[in-house]
């Protein structure tokens, strides 16, 4: 069974849900392929009504939506609550400024007049992970639906409940049948929907594997695709920082949502002068944490997503001390019921261990003493993803032009505050290519077609 929602706070299993049978996927898509002929022609105002409405629902109901989250991937309920709120602020981000963003754009030919203007292209699949159960789904359907095109996603088999829980939010925002649908669908499913001529583009947020996979089959069909993928994040700490500000980011950035975020801060590189400060503050707050329900506001330290997540870390991490890093703290599930790792800091990763190259996607940190800012860009740039990464020094010039330097879509100075409606987030190199949210957002599964008007004779 693929669909399964179990509590990783004690293992129980809440709900199971059978995968669409093909002929019922058949008929999905022909739902959400004649919407589309009819979403296609409403104007901006029509569909913003709809997707404002949905986020006035999420907006309302933050609770209702929030402990499925916490139920069945075990994120703590404040963050599920702030994840819940943010996904409604962007759909109502969208529903306000897409007519904006896909106005025509006038151009300036040395002949004649011309514009680019911008027409949704069809039904969008998209592939979407557990982690953040909604805002994954929220950035993709604001964007793509406010643009005129129609969804079809696959959700992570571990959240089932929020996939049908958001489903059934534009059901009750008054959306037409086949605007967003939640597909229960195996891999060899996605591939037939990805392979299907009525779907025109497809989306997809998750690990590399998956990426390789569902890219390859987007590109065998010739259709455009946005792939956000995996990170493994430098989170430099320059000589002049404020040490106790970013080890105060250092663990919110690399124990938010138990450390299992793309663009989490998971490579920790600090200059010689403050290494030895920062090890001792990072770890002391580490410690700190305590386990609990996620459901309790005052738990610190939830479980991570599932059973496997759990099992499959502690392996990467014995994998990574058998190669010669070193322990400084963690490194085993904590000795309590459900799937809780002890927070984990590791160092002496060469650039032989494999761990060096890895992503950690959970609550470990790898730890690098560096020499000075030049060592740091190098090391910060020697990985095979470049999805974010940040850097902290009181001197924000400084803090800008080493940002400059680093291969990544997205550098942060002085904080992580990864991601805003407003602002495009994504990758580059392993970690994937396109941008959601922000203008950028919404441009990447729309015809941008030239339109030209010139009086003059054809050339003989
Ligand atoms: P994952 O295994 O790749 O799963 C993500 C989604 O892809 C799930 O819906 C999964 O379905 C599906 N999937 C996986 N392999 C597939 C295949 N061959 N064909 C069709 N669908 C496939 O990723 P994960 O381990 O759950 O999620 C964590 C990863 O996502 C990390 O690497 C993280 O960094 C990355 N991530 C990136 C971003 C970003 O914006 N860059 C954001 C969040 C997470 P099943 O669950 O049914 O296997």
């Amino acid at each position: 069974m693929t669909y399964q929602s179990v509590n990783p706070y004690d293992g129980k299993t809440l709900k199971t849900f059978p995968e669409l049978t093909d002929k019922q996927l058949d008929t999905a898509i022909a739902a959400a392929a004649s919407c589309f002929e009819i979403w296609r022609h409403k104007s901006f105002a029509e569909r913003a009504a709809i997707v404002s409405k949905a986020a006035d629902i999420m907006q309302k109901r933050v609770d209702e939506f929030a402990r499925p989250a916490t139920l069945e991937m075990g994120k703590r309920i404040g963050e599920a609550r702030g994840e819940v709120e943010f996904s409604s602020r962007i759909l109502a981000y969208y529903a306000k400024n897409a007519e904006k963003f896909l106005a025509p754009v006038e151009l300036h030919p040395s002949v004649g007049e011309a514009h680019m203007e911008s027409s949704p292209i069809g039904i969008v699949f998209g592939v979407e992970p557990w982690n953040f159960p909604y805002y994954q789904l929220a950035r993709v359907a604001g964007p793509h639906l406010m643009a005129g095109n129609v969804l079809m996603v696959k959700h992570a088999g571990c959240v089932p409940q929020c996939a049908i829980a958001f489903e059934k939010l534009w059901i009750e925002a008054g959306a037409p049948v086949g605007l967003y649908t939640n597909l229960l669908i195996t891999h060899q499913q996605a591939d037939r929907v990805v392979d299907d001529p009525r779907i025109k583009g497809v989306a997809l947020t998750g690990s590399v594997d998956a990426g390789r996979s569902i890219a390859a089959r987007a590109g065998r069909n010739l259709k455009v695709s946005s792939m956000e993928l995996g990170g493994s994040d430098a989170f430099i700490v320059l000589e002049d920082a404020d040490l106790e500000h970013a080890v105060k980011w250092a663990v919110w950035g690399r124990m938010y949502n138990a450390g299992q975020t793309c663009c989490a801060a998971k490579r920790f590189i600090v200059v010689e002068k403050l290494a030895d400060q920062f090890l001792k503050s990072f770890q002391a707050a580490l410690t700190a944490l305590k386990p609990g329900d996620p459901m309790d506001e005052k738990t610190t330290l939830g479980p991570l997503s599932t059973e496997s997540a759990l099992v499959d870390l502690l392996k990467q991490v014995d994998g990574a001390i058998a190669k010669g890093a070193t322990l400084v703290m963690g490194g085993k599930r904590i000795d309590r019921p459900g799937s809780f790792m002890q927070p984990t800091i590791l160092t002496n990763i060469k650039p032989e261990n494999p761990a060096f190259r890895e992503e950690f996607f959970g609550p470990v940190a790898l730890f690098f003493r560096v020499k000075d800012e030049e060592a740091a860009i190098a090391l910060a740039n020697d990985s095979d993803f470049g999805l974010g990464g940040s850097v902290f020094t009181k001197d924000i010039a400084r803090g800008k032009r080493v940002a400059s330097r680093i291969e990544t879509g997205m550098m942060f100075i002085n904080n992580i505050s990864w991601s805003d409606a407003e602002l495009p987030f994504g990758g580059i190199k392993n970690s994937g290519y396109g941008r959601e949210l922000g203008d950028m957002g919404i441009q990447e599964f729309v015809n941008k077609k030239l339109v030209r008007t010139a009086s003059m004779a054809a050339p003989v």
